[in-house]
């Protein structure tokens, strides 16, 4: 089999876990496997060569950064590279331009484009483990980019695409995907399966455990995908196109405290108004979430949408700049809010999932600002001081606990 293993930052920390992954990788090449690892930054290596730039200088250039960040991928293979010699596994470290791993060419936030298969394949003839730096690309002019913060799981995944891998193993410091975050739920349970899908609205939704665009290269290219531990045996989550398991109604849910509503009233009601609003906020990137419009009384209309609660201040600008351009009368914030959200594959065959969500929010005394609905999803917005309590009510409403 041609196995494609991905550790994260956390479990290529130190010394210690460096040859500890070292020690399952040879396991997976003495079984006979093909075996391409795709390695983060030790720990915190990325966040601290942030701010060894910042040190520097407040703007430093985005080319000059991401010549910076690649360096801390370039460490954890070559270290990788050195821990399987020492285990008497043959192993190569290769970073992007070795590679040649072609993205678009903005820095920061390149996008993977094409994968050059031809150099790891002969390394993998050889009999090689490859390991290969996560989270980084070349563009055309030859210059380094990086993917965006977490990258390396894509890198993984279009490796395990380009390369056809029978498998692709993302290995991280928790045993799997669960109903909910085990911190603020402690009896959920670690799922099984997942399905693209509600991975991919658990992963925007603040369940951090994979890049969001890697479970879209996943589907895209239908690469089944294995999260797991790098720190025990445990069988991780599988996410893929269908589940087996009998259709389940909720898969997990999800919460994001850092949300802000913005309402626009008494908006003049004709046509145009909503694309005029909502273009300014595009065209400064401002990503809005959730929007609702009432319907409109006296010749007026509301209009409401919720952010990030970090995009705030802009918001507040774009508003201030544009209220008179608008014909909106008033405007009203409110920062202390939080989006709690049910995902379930199993939800467009079955109706009542949000009857029964707004009785468990009845039940625990929960009062709900907005409440949007897609066809595996409801978000509610409510108070940010009853997101937990929010989150138990609903995992216990629908059994999802062990
Ligand atoms: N080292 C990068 C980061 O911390 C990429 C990754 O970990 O996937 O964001
Ligand atoms: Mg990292």
């Amino acid at each position: 089999m041609l196995i494609v293993q991905k550790y994260g930052g956390s479990s290529v920390a130190d010394a210690t876990r460096v040859k500890n992954v070292a020690n399952r990788i040879a396991k997976t090449y003495q079984q006979g496997n093909g075996v391409i690892v795709v390695l983060s930054a030790q720990g915190d290596t990325t966040d601290e060569l942030i701010a060894k730039a910042k040190e520097i200088s407040s703007n430093p250039s985005k080319r000059e950064m991401d010549m910076l960040l690649t360096t801390g991928e370039q460490q954890s293979v070559a270290l990788m590279a050195m821990a399987l010699a020492e285990l008497g596994v043959p192993a190569i470290s290769l970073n992007a331009a070795q590679v040649k791993m072609h993205t678009s060419r903005d820095y920061g936030v390149a996008r993977l484009k094409k994968i050059e298969t031809g150099r790891i394949e002969s390394e993998l003839y050889r009999k090689n483990v490859v390991i290969v730096t996560g989270f980084q690309g070349i563009n055309r002019y030859e210059d380094l980019t990086t993917l965006g913060r977490g990258g390396s799981d894509t890198t993984a995944v279009a490796i395990a695409a380009a390369l056809n891998a029978d498998k692709c193993e993302i290995y991280t410091d928790v045993d799997g995907v669960y109903t909910a975050d085990p911190r603020i739920v402690p009896n959920a349970k670690k799922l099984e399966e997942i399905t693209y899908s509600e991975m991919l609205e658990l992963a925007s939704l603040g369940a951090k455990v994979l890049h969001n665009r890697s479970v879209e290269m996943a589907k895209r290219y239908n690469v089944e995908l294995v999260v797991r531990s790098s720190l025990n045996e445990s069988e991780g989550t599988t996410v893929k196109e269908e589940t087996e398991v009998e259709k389940m109604l909720i898969s997990g849910v999800a919460g994001d405290d850092n949300v802000a509503r913005v309402s626009l009233l008494k908006i003049v009601d004709k046509p145009g108004k909503a694309f005029e609003i909502f273009n300014a906020l595009g065209k400064n990137n401002i990503n809005v979430d959730i929007i609702i419009q009432s319907v409109a009384t006296d010749g007026k209309r509301n209009i409401s949408f919720s952010i990030d609660k970090d995009s705030l201040e802009d918001v507040k600008k774009i508003v201030e700049a544009n209220i008179k351009k608008w014909g909106v009368a008033g405007v009203e914030y409110d920062e202390n809010l939080a989006k709690v959200s049910v995902v379930g594959a199993g939800m467009v065959s079955n109706a009542g999932v949000a009857s029964k969500v707004f009785e468990a929010m009845y039940d625990a005394d929960v009062n709900i600002n907005i409440i949007s609905t897609s066809e595996i999803k409801i978000s509610i917005l409510i108070e940010k001081d009853d997101m937990k309590r929010a989150m138990r009510a609903i995992h216990d409403k629908f059994n999802l606990g062990n």
